[in-house]
């Protein structure tokens, strides 16, 4: 059953052009795996006449991609208001188009899955609600560029996203996983689910530095959008996962390609590690969240989720 799946994974990657229509990954129970990207650019929106936009959706299709979110920054974008790209979806290929942009007139969101165009914010916070109120889910974009602090993150209610891989700023993962971690460990804090994405600007070299993998009934916008707005997804710049699962006791986390799983909990402290693809962590309650990272010998990561431990709590 496992090498099938990886089987399928590879068949995805290197042939997606001719069977693309084999580009769902079983999950279980009747859910499926689909892979995405949530933020993108076309050199339409940003600087020129030319549409580049069906080029880059195709780029994505035959790297195997289910989803791709144009994310234009709304601040270039008042004349054409353009937030959706439904022409461009191929459901028969298991490709589709998410609605969205990058609010970008104060501290850069993705307004995922909106169903109208936005401007006019003047802070996080209003970014944010209006993401909010438009239907969507507000993603914190390369939270390094500019610095957000663990507080303000905490201040921004309904604010739960964080873009911890953005393939333009690689070498802000670690401090941006840190302030993933401290938003959920400090007092007030919350669960907060992490995001990969390329941040491409109109290169193909840059399609796949980092994507989501979100669990599904279906490839709908509605499906994808609120398994994103639920945390039923895994940001990845290689890695597959099989699954995790968790029966209140432990955390089993398996998956197709890593070598290393690594668990941690409050403010990021190491709490296991484990060679292997698959491992177990057995919670002793007190760490307040569980979270894994599982590793390849070339860098290559996968990062589940957290898991709220029960009791271990601060909030
Ligand atoms: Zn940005
Ligand atoms: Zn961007």
């Amino acid at each position: 059953m496992k090498a099938c799946t990886v089987k399928a994974f590879l068949t995805i990657t290197v042939f997606s052009i001719t069977f693309s229509v084999e580009a769902q990954i079983p999950a279980g129970d009747g859910y499926f795996w689909y892979r995405g990207n949530t933020h993108t650019h076309a050199r339409y929106s940003d600087d020129s006449e030319i549409n580049d936009v069906p080029m880059i959706a195709r780029w994505y299709r035959e790297a195997g991609y289910n989803f791709l979110l144009l994310s234009e920054h709304n601040n270039h974008l008042l004349e054409r208001k353009i937030f959706c790209y439904d022409r461009l979806s191929r459901p028969k290929e298991n490709f589709i188009m998410i609605c969205g942009l990058e609010l970008s007139m104060s501290r850069h969101v993705t307004a995922l899955g909106i169903d109208r165009f936005l401007s006019g914010e003047r802070s996080l916070r209003e970014a944010v609600t209006m993401t909010l109120s438009a239907g969507g889910v507000p993603v914190l974009n390369h939270p390094m560029d500019p610095v957000v602090t663990a507080k303000e993150f905490i201040e921004t209610e309904g604010l739960n996203h964080i873009e911890i891989v953005n393939g333009g700023r690689l070498l802000d993962t670690p401090a941006s996983i840190a302030l993933w971690d401290s938003v959920m460990s400090e007092p007030g804090g919350r669960i907060i689910y992490a995001v990969a994405a390329d941040d491409n600007h109109y290169s193909r070299q840059r399609v796949g530095r980092g994507w989501i993998m979100v669990k599904a009934k279906s490839l709908s916008k509605s499906e994808i959008i609120e398994s994103i707005r639920s945390g039923n997804f895994y940001p990845t710049t290689g890695v597959i996962l099989d699954f995790t699962r968790t029966d209140g006791k432990s955390f089993h986390v398996s998956s197709q390609n890593g070598d290393t799983i690594k668990f941690f909990g409050r403010y990021g402290k190491l709490l296991g590690s484990e060679a292997g693809k698959d491992a177990s962590y057995l919670f002793n309650g007190d760490e307040l969240y569980v979270r894994a990272e599982v590793t390849d010998r070339q860098g290559k990561t996968a990062w589940t989720q957290p898991v709220m431990i029960k009791g271990g709590g601060n909030h």
